[in-house]
């Protein structure tokens, strides 16, 4: 075998996932991750599709479904906190509750995934730290760090999420890649203030939505938070404080619960805010550096999919990796392959969603319908796309 020694870069989704796969396939593997640990916090997220075979592979699929939110419906409600949509049958984009879908909360998963790739053997995690530069040539990635002695690996992964540290060190600048769908959301625990049972409500006020889902059997909250700016807003990605701030000039006057919400944000003990974009690029690796996930091909949190894209993207990338024997030029062409029509049709079910979401939406609230023209995306049958890959067995 090939290239056996691998870096990944990111610890949250795909960066274990892969981490799992190619320690079972023989590699040996380190993950550097930016945290001191685990990250907490983000919504509840959907494992579909081919992501629940890759689960079942990984022997978590059990695991993840006594996790799932079972969440039993949802409703709308206008600013004032009058009910326009409630149902135990279908979300607001139309998405059955009952179907074969697992929603759980992004980090429980995340958690899941990481115990399965320590349980693995050559799996080894660097905490707290970050890759400082890639120099590679025919032999290897010479990589720096910031905390950390350099080493030199064979290949090295990027599944460091939207604002990748690989993809800026090995293909250049966010701005090349990144297409900001306009949108900003937060995402934060608080207590089940709302006594809510297995339930979400979602609110549309009129520069700002949100929405309050139960998580753990009651016991909390989460709260998302959102709002779309006149202007692609300027701000540091890193800056959690600028960020809450931000958050509460937005929505301190935008009615329903908004404001109560805000006041459990200052504490909260996760706070996660993004702009919702996506990565387009037009090849994933660049030598023998590779992207995995948001970090190469982000969906947004619009698409629904950027969980079961990272997790299909790790098992694929390790099963061609071991398929090829290490051979990293064969390996990432079929990786990409394989992966680049399922995920182009992902991308796309963003803006589909966004469409249908906003349709809806006027159409209980009675406001004007968003204009159709000639960028208004064809609205696509979801499940069709979800499904739209089988994995192979490698
Ligand atoms: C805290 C958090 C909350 C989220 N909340 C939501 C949500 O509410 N809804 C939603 O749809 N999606 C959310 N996401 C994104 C979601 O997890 C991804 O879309 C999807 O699961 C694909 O995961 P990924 O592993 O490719 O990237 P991500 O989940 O974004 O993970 C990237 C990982 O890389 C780490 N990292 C970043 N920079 C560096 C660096 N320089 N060096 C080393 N490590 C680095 C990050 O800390 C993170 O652990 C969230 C992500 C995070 C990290």
């Amino acid at each position: 075998m090939k290239n056996k020694n691998i870096l990944i870069s990111g610890a949250s989704i795909g960066g274990p996932a892969l981490a799992y796969w190619l320690s079972r396939h023989g590699f040996d593997v380190t993950v550097v991750e930016r945290s001191a640990a685990l990250r907490s916090g983000g919504q509840a997220i959907d494992v579909r599709g081919p992501a629940l075979d890759v689960a079942e592979r990984m022997g978590i699929l059990d695991d993840i479904r006594r996790m799932s939110t079972s969440i039993r419906g949802m409703s709308m409600v206008d600013s004032t906190g009058k009910e326009l949509f409630r149902s135990t049958e279908r979300t607001l984009t139309d998405l059955e509750f009952d179907s074969p879908d697992i929603e759980v909360m992004r980090d429980d998963l995340s958690k899941l995934i990481y115990r399965a790739a320590g349980e693995q053997e050559h799996v080894e995690y660097l905490f707290g730290d970050s890759i400082a530069s890639l120099d590679q040539n025919d032999d290897g990635v010479r990589v720096t760090f910031e905390r950390n002695a350099p080493r030199t690996f064979d290949l090295v992964v990027g599944a460091d999420g939207l604002h990748s540290n690989v993809r800026r060190l090995a293909f250049g600048p966010e701005s090349e890649f990144i297409r900001h769908l306009g949108t900003y959301l937060a995402v934060f625990t608080a207590p089940n203030f709302l006594d809510l049972d297995h339930w979400q409500v979602l609110c549309a006020a009129e520069k700002a939505w949100g929405g309050v889902m139960s998580a753990r059997d009651n016991t909390e909250l989460r709260v998302y938070l959102g709002f779309e700016p006149d202007e692609p807003l300027v701000y540091d990605f890193r800056d959690t404080e600028a960020h809450k701030q931000i958050l509460a000039d937005r929505l301190a006057h935008a009615g329903w619960e908004f404001p109560k919400a805000l006041t459990y944000m200052w504490d909260a003990p996760d706070f996660h805010f993004d702009s919702m974009s996506q990565i387009h690029m037009d090849s994933w690796s660049r030598g023998r550096v590779v992207l995995l996930g948001d970090a190469g091909y982000c969906g947004s949190p619009m698409s629904g999919q950027g969980t079961s894209m990272a997790m299909v993207g790790a098992y694929v990338l390790a099963g061609e990796l071991k398929a090829a024997e290490g051979d990293h030029n064969v390996a990432f062409a079929a990786y990409e392959k394989e992966l680049r029509e399922y995920v182009t049709q992902n991308q796309e079910l963003a803006l589909s969603n966004k469409a249908r979401l906003e349709a809806e939406v006027a159409a209980l609230t009675g406001a004007a319908a968003p204009e159709q023209d000639a960028e208004t995306p064809e609205l696509q049958d979801f499940a069709e796309v979800v499904n739209s890959l089988t994995v192979k067995d490698y």
